[in-house]
């Protein structure tokens, strides 16, 4: 099971062992039932709860069934009511011998403190042991599965600079507003972590390296644009970011870490303020989805044209490939608009065509770019840093 999920889960537990504990028969009941809906997976986190000790998913339904019906003995042979926790730590010590010495603590006092010593006590945010573990367990989780997952570094930019003007306080606020906005912008199952002092780091399981791109890219933005301020002085931060993802970029989980760390030292150098993502080879590893179509439109004509639609093939710093219903002369300027998922308003660039094959029923034209508008500029930059491909989104 994904971490972030185990962690839903077990709260929810918790609650519901809280909620029932005047009517243990009743929260038993709402086991079954939690396990009808949500699987077998229950069972190690239910568990855990009690016992602290780890369980795999197949063994911990037996061991949860031989539990319950050792609290039915009890209780018969007893002829009164036995409660759960009793019941757990008699089961334990005689028949599992699974403990020897076991410690009793309220359960919502050991809770607060299990959660505290994994977390960051500025930001709330998982710390960095916590993280090395999370990560630990995802990448066993994906050569299990066969599957992917994604890290997200992310420094925020000139934050010394926040300290020496505004004070350590300020940089503090500015540092929980920070997680504040991770935690909001990541999903359930995400994973984010304070690794040191202004650099965050996210796990995104199940995650291919272009979305994990988009996430980061949102993020980024978001930052950006975040309205702070602090005792009535307006503050301004932005983040540089950097991707890896496993096993893509390395199926050794001690490098992974610094596979994105190294893309984000590049992100830094080419300016900051932007998001790059680990590839040896940039060309091979990258696409981005794009939230439609591309819109081409000849300029320089009499009549404004209809815009022709056309579906992208390659996209650089330099040019553009495309596919065409009609043909667009060689030499004719047109202007290219791309919708990124990452940005509200198109990047619109003017090209000169170039390049006009047949291909299947319409055409491939290649255009090089002449002029693109400085904000769009700057943008395209950050793009292609990293993304040298985009593919057009599903038909
Ligand atoms: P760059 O854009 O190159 O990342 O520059 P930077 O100033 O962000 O990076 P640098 O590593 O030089 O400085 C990081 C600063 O973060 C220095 C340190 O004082 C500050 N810092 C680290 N932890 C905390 C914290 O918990 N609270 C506050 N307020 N500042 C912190
Ligand atoms: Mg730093
Ligand atoms: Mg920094």
């Amino acid at each position: 099971m994904q971490n972030g999920s185990r962690e839903i889960l077990r709260a929810s537990l918790i609650q519901q062992l809280s909620a029932y504990s005047q009517n243990e028969d009743e929260f038993l009941r709402h086991v079954d039932h939690m396990a009808g809906t949500q699987g077998d997976q229950i069972y190690p986190v239910l568990l855990n709860i009690l016992t602290q000790l780890e369980y795999q998913e197949e063994e911990a339904e037996t061991v949860w069934r031989n539990l319950v019906q050792h609290r039915s003995e009890m209780m018969a042979s007893m002829n009164r009511p036995v409660n759960l926790v009793t019941a757990v730590c008699d089961y334990m010590l005689t028949v599992q011998r699974a403990m020897v010495h076991p410690k009793v603590v309220e359960l919502n006092l050991f809770e607060e403190t299990h959660h505290f010593s994994k977390c960051d006590s500025l930001t709330g945010l998982y710390n960095r042991t916590c993280f090395e573990e999370a990560l630990k367990t995802e990448a066993a989780r994906c050569k299990r599965h066969q599957s992917e997952f994604s890290l997200i570094f992310l420094d925020l930019d000139h934050f010394k600079k926040i300290n020496d003007s505004l004070g350590h306080l300020a940089g503090d606020y500015v540092l929980k507003s920070l997680a504040k906005l991770i935690q909001s912008e990541k999903r359930a199952e995400d994973i984010a972590a304070r690794f040191g002092g202004e650099e965050f780091i996210l796990i995104l399981p199940g995650t291919q390296k272009y979305n994990a791109l988009i996430l980061a890219e949102r993020i980024r933005h978001k930052i950006e644009t975040m309205e702070l301020s602090y005792e009535g002085t307006p503050i301004q931060v932005t983040a540089t970011g950097g991707v890896a993802t496993f096993p893509l970029d390395t199926d050794i989980i001690a490098e992974l870490v610094d596979c994105a760390d190294r893309a984000l030292y590049r992100a830094k150098h080419q300016g900051r303020n932007q998001i790059v993502l680990f590839s040896e080879d940039k060309r091979h590893n990258c696409r981005m989805d794009l939230i439609g179509p591309i819109k081409v439109q000849e300029l320089g004509m009499k009549n404004t044209q209809v815009p022709a639609l056309g579906r992208i093939k390659d996209l650089s710093l330099s040019g553009v490939l495309f596919e065409s219903q009609s043909p667009i002369a060689l030499g004719s300027r047109i202007q290219v608009e791309v919708p990124l998922s990452s940005r509200e308003q198109p990047l619109v660039m003017v090209g000169k065509v170039t390049r006009l094959q047949r291909s299947g029923s319409g055409y491939d034209v290649g255009a090089t770019f002449l002029h693109f508008g400085d904000q769009d500029r700057v943008e395209i930059n950050k793009h292609f840093s990293s993304v040298m491909y985009a593919s057009s989104p599903a038909h």
